[in-house]
């Protein structure tokens, strides 16, 4: 029997592309990548989606954590970014060599991906999609069977192995067709896809570019840059203050950083400098972490604690205006 991978990421167009091809009598085994940039289920803990997805189509599922690779593409993309710091194609291209060396290794002739023409502005134009296979060493292997029609006949049509007359000429953003086919198929619970990239995120982005050009941008930090309100100290550390109590309670815990907490008992949100600040900083600061508590106009102290040391700043609320300034 003819075996395929199908990349499954847990949205619907992915699973409907799958669901025709499982449909034709082709073995089909899902693969799917865990981004360290998975809003829906962060860090290790494999994509919910795509298990239940792969569960719904009764179909075998490989899950591959994919980080270093990641990280660098992100920082230095060849195709460059989206709106946010979402290196797609860069993204597409080494999702593709991953999933072909797990095509070479289970036996299996050809890739399925849920890919619609014209339907993501940066990586699913036809010049796009031709770049992209040829960079990642699967030109001819991939069916779309989404938008099979409207693109080049691949291996699996010109061998037989599917019937192209079955497949689909959907293209463009419209996701009518889609709910339909999902309908006729019976599939549900398809909620995240492509908007569960928090690379795409305008608030993560405008962190991360931050990030990187400050060499921050590491799999230890990715966790911080989706927490509290960011600023850069003159100095040049982050300084990240907590936006509610859970996050000054995470924030508390950094035992080995600069924590700030206004003093004299007044409710104050806890502020975290990531790396050895001057004495300026340690006083801009203070007055950052002023502003997020209820201390009364005028001079007030701050504590600062550092790996078990103690220090007592006295400093002003900062103005609204260097504020700004600061804010990441
Ligand atoms: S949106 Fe994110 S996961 Fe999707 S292709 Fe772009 S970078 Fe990759």
């Amino acid at each position: 029997m003819i075996k395929a991978v199908l990349l499954l990421s847990g949205g619907l167009d992915s699973a409907l592309a799958g669901k025709v091809v499982i449909d034709m009598g082709i073995e089909v085994y899902a693969f799917s990548a865990i981004s360290p940039f998975c809003r829906c289920t962060p860090g290790d803990a494999g994509c919910e989606q795509s298990v239940a997805m792969a569960k719904q189509l009764n179909i075998p599922e490989k899950l591959v954590s994919i980080k270093d690779e990641y990280l660098e593409i992100v920082k230095n993309p060849k195709h460059g970014w989206g709106k946010g710091v979402n290196p797609c194609v860069d993204c597409r291209i080494l999702l593709f060599k991953k999933a072909k060396e797990f095509m070479e290794k289970i036996g299996a002739s050809f890739l399925i991906t849920g890919e619609v023409l014209g339907q993501r502005p940066k990586s699913q134009h036809f010049e796009t999609m031709k770049l992209i296979d040829r960079e990642a060493g699967v030109e001819g292997i991939v069916l779309r069977p989404l938008s099979a029609k409207l693109l080049e006949p691949t291996i699996a049509e010109k061998n037989g192995w599917v019937d192209r007359e079955k497949l689909l000429s959907i293209k463009g953003r419209s996701r009518k067709p889609q709910l339909e086919m999902a309908l006729k198929f019976g599939l549900r619970d398809y909620a995240c896809g492509g908007s569960g990239c928090l690379l795409t995120d305008p608030v993560f982005s405008r962190r991360a570019k931050d990030a990187i050009n400050h060499g921050e941008f590491n799999m230890k930090n990715i966790p911080l840059l989706t927490r509290g309100r960011h600023f850069r100290l003159p100095g040049g550390a982050r300084f990240v203050v907590g936006r509610n109590k859970k996050e000054n309670e995470i924030f508390s815990r950094f035992a080995q950083r600069y924590i700030l907490v206004a003093s004299d008992g007044v409710p104050t949100a806890t502020g975290v400098i990531m790396k050895t600040p001057s004495e300026e900083d340690k006083k801009i600061a203070s007055s950052i972490i002023l502003r997020y508590s209820a201390a009364p106009p005028g001079k007030n102290p701050v504590l600062i604690l550092s790996a078990g040391a103690k220090e007592m700043v006295v400093a002003e609320k900062i103005s609204e205006e260097l504020l700004e300034k600061l804010r990441i």
